[in-house]
């Protein structure tokens, strides 16, 4: 099988061309014309036809494929579910704001972490996505745009949020990331794209040497250990104290922030104690809270606060100035919000 081009990061193609002894300026137009103009045709223009045909011959051009669609008929968000070649299944979201688009990517097929209130861990992990099967899922999602929705394909944010722990995926993420910052292709820039971790502290360690200045989000869920071991058992081994004290030596820019996000659970853990140790402990950092209140899906035993005991929580958060954001669930009648997904749940919604 033939090694992807999506897998490449500009370094790595400007070595091939070099070693391969191919015109230098291939890079450039091969990245500007797959990722810049998002093309899936091959590229014959301004290009040596020896090294168009070195590329064609020598790799695999191929995106993972759309299998199903579902449009949230509540807003405009867009679920998509994606097969890849050895069958396996993994979803993204397009979700909406202001006629542009965040995208909310996997990283895995499925999740080894488990977390009692996460869909996506019941599935267990299948194994970890390539870097090409998570660029391609921001590329065929911005060519369904084009083509459903002219005119709307602007995908201006970047969320590591969809299935899968993307710090236990560290390299093909890492390697996603140089390819969606490469000023010569998508040119996002750095503040646009965030990644979320349960907490996996090997991934943190490499964080501030690798990647330094993507946003970073810590699914915090309770300050309490006790509790954040119920919810997210890899806090066993990677404890909340040893992620934060990791987190608050990574270096931000002066505007730059760490999100903490905190799922609001129906009498667990949305007390105004919970919010009083919340605030505590998160108080004086760089910090940014995002309350979810809990999205429920098949066989969940959690459920959600009522929307007093949510504006409560806030109300105790605020008293410690840390700005706080109750998230809104968008595209949950199509299992798309967070935490609902789950391909192996196929469910009847039109397209
Ligand atoms: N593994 C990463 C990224 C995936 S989860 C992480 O843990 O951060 C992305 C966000 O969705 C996390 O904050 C996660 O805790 C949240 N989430 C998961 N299940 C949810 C649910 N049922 N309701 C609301 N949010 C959920």
């Amino acid at each position: 099988m033939k090694p992807s081009f999506y897998d490449l990061n500009y370094s790595d193609l400007e070595m091939i061309i070099n070693q391969n002894n191919l015109n230098s300026s291939a890079a450039t137009v091969l990245f500007n014309w797959h990722y810049k103009k998002k093309e899936n045709t091959q590229c014959l223009n301004k290009i040596a036809k020896c090294s168009a045909d070195f590329f064609q011959n020598n790799f695999d051009f191929s995106l993972p494929e759309i299998d199903t669609v579902y449009e949230s008929k509540k807003d405009r968000t867009v679920k998509f579910l994606f097969k890849l070649k050895d069958q396996h299944k993994v979803e993204t979201v397009l979700i909406p704001f202001n006629n542009k688009y965040s995208i909310c990517l996997s990283s895995q097929v499925g999740c080894a972490m488990n977390c009692s209130f996460c869909f996506t861990g019941k599935q267990g992990l299948k194994r970890n996505l390539t870097t090409s099967e998570i660029v391609g899922q921001f590329l065929q999602a911005w060519r369904w745009l084009a083509n459903n929705r002219a005119g709307e394909e602007r995908i201006l944010n970047i969320v590591f949020m969809g299935q899968g722990e993307p710090l236990h995926n560290f390299d093909a993420v890492k390697k996603a990331c140089e390819i969606f910052l490469s000023k010569h292709g998508t040119s996002i820039g750095v503040q646009k794209i965030t990644i979320s971790t349960a907490g996996y502290i090997p991934g943190l360690k490499r964080w501030s040497q690798e990647i330094p200045r993507v946003n970073l989000a810590l699914s915090l869920h309770s300050p309490f250990e006790e509790k954040r071991n119920q919810l997210i058992p890899i806090n066993k081994k990677y404890p909340l104290d040893e992620v934060l004290e990791i987190i608050d030596k990574i270096p931000l820019n002066k505007k730059q922030f760490i999100t903490y996000e905190y799922i609001l659970i129906k009498d667990f853990n949305d007390s105004p104690e919970d919010a009083e140790k919340l605030g505590a402990i998160l108080a004086g950092k760089s910090a940014y809270i995002n309350l979810i209140p809990f999205n429920s899906f098949p066989e969940s035993h959690y459920q959600c606060p009522d929307v007093d005991k949510i504006e409560n929580f806030k109300a105790v958060l605020d008293t410690f100035k840390i700005p706080t954001l109750i998230r809104g669930a968008k595209g949950d009648d199509v299992l798309a919000a967070c935490g609902q997904l789950n391909s192996k749940n196929k469910i009847a919604i039109e397209c």
